[in-house]
């Protein structure tokens, strides 16, 4: 089996370094986090006392930071004057198109094969090893790296050249993101016009209306499959990341001159949500803020201004 550097083991990184170990390579792991590292340990990866040392001498670099400045700066500092040239190089990070176009060009300017693999799934994905990945790179890099991603994911995508992986992540989030608001509202209003919820989405869950968002992840609890909304909004999908990815998703919009409205509307709400204390709930809780039924939590230091007066 082959030996792999991993380098941030947060909430993600860590249940996937586990998942390579488990399926027999050998992981020798990095993070500024002590606690990190110590679960690595606990889960069979080796612990490197920094990048360097766990890059050299690997056949592949598996990364998970959380943005673009963090990849950036590993690559740059610590990945590409280390690791053997023979190594395939995989982030999976979730950061902006043109730090991953720009980082994987010194990349291969250095001699390196390298991907971007950004991921579908959460915390739970990552530790059952149930990831999508979506793949930008070349046809040799795709192959090269589905070796190791298989062992993290149930599904393994090439989506195009370089970026194409964060480019299909940051459109996919903002039609999720998108399409989780105007469920959101349309569940609202269902309700202000006299509507049974459980009927309205007996209904839309079979019309026109249908998406995703409402079949297999609705924001109102006791109706549909058990999401999030039926605990409370806990675990899930955080809305901080959603801000965060559709915050990507604006800024890719407005280098390619695209005209992304929804997507911007989306980022309005989402970024008012957090604003109101709400970034660790899971990004259906939006809902009890369109109902105007959102308290933030005790513990947030943020000032809550009533919704009603929002401009
Ligand atoms: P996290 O903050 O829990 O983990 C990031 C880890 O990187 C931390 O342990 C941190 O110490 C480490 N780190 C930062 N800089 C470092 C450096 N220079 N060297 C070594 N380690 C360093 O974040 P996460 O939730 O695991 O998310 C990681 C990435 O996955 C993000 O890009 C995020 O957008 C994406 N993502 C997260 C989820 C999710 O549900 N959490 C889902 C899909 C994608």
């Amino acid at each position: 089996m082959a030996r792999v550097a991993f380098i941030g083991l947060g909430n993600m990184g860590g249940g996937m370094a586990a998942n390579l170990a488990k399926a027999g390579h050998h992981v020798v792991a990095f993070d500024l986090s002590k606690d990190a590292l110590d679960r690595a340990a606990a889960h069979g990866c080796s612990i490197a006392d920094h990048a360097e040392a766990a890059v050299a001498d690997v056949d592949a670099v598996v990364t998970m930071l959380p943005a673009g400045k963090h990849v950036a700066e590993v690559y740059r500092t610590n990945v590409l004057l280390n690791a053997p040239k023979s190594a395939i190089l995989i982030d999976c990070s979730t950061i902006d198109v043109a730090t991953a176009k720009a980082v994987e060009g010194e990349a291969g300017f250095a001699g390196f094969n390298m991907v971007d693999a950004p991921v579908s799934g959460g915390i739970a994905a990552a530790e059952g090893g149930t990831l999508t990945f979506m793949v930008g790179g070349s046809a040799e890099g795709f192959e090269r790296a589905r070796l190791y991603l298989e062992a993290m994911g149930k599904a393994v995508i090439h989506a195009g050249g370089a970026g194409a992986g964060q480019a299909a992540k940051i459109c996919n989030n903002m039609l999720l993101g998108a399409t989780m608001a105007a469920t959101c509202e349309a569940f609202v209003l269902a309700r202000k016009l006299g509507l049974d919820e459980q009927k309205f989405f007996d209904i839309s869950s079979k019309a026109s209306g249908q998406s995703w968002s409402m079949t297999s992840y609705c924001p109102v609890p006791g109706v549909g499959p058990e999401t999030p909304a039926d605990r409370g909004y806990e675990g899930g999908f955080a809305a901080a990341l959603m801000l965060k990815d559709l915050k990507l998703a604006m800024e890719a919009a407005e280098a390619a001159g695209a005209y992304t409205p929804m997507g911007g509307e989306a980022e309005e709400l989402y970024q008012r949500f957090v604003d109101r204390g709400g970034a660790a709930k899971d990004f259906s809780c939006l809902i009890k803020m369109i109902d105007d039924s959102w308290a933030a939590p005790a513990d947030s230091n943020t000032p809550v201004p009533p919704v009603t007066a929002l401009d």
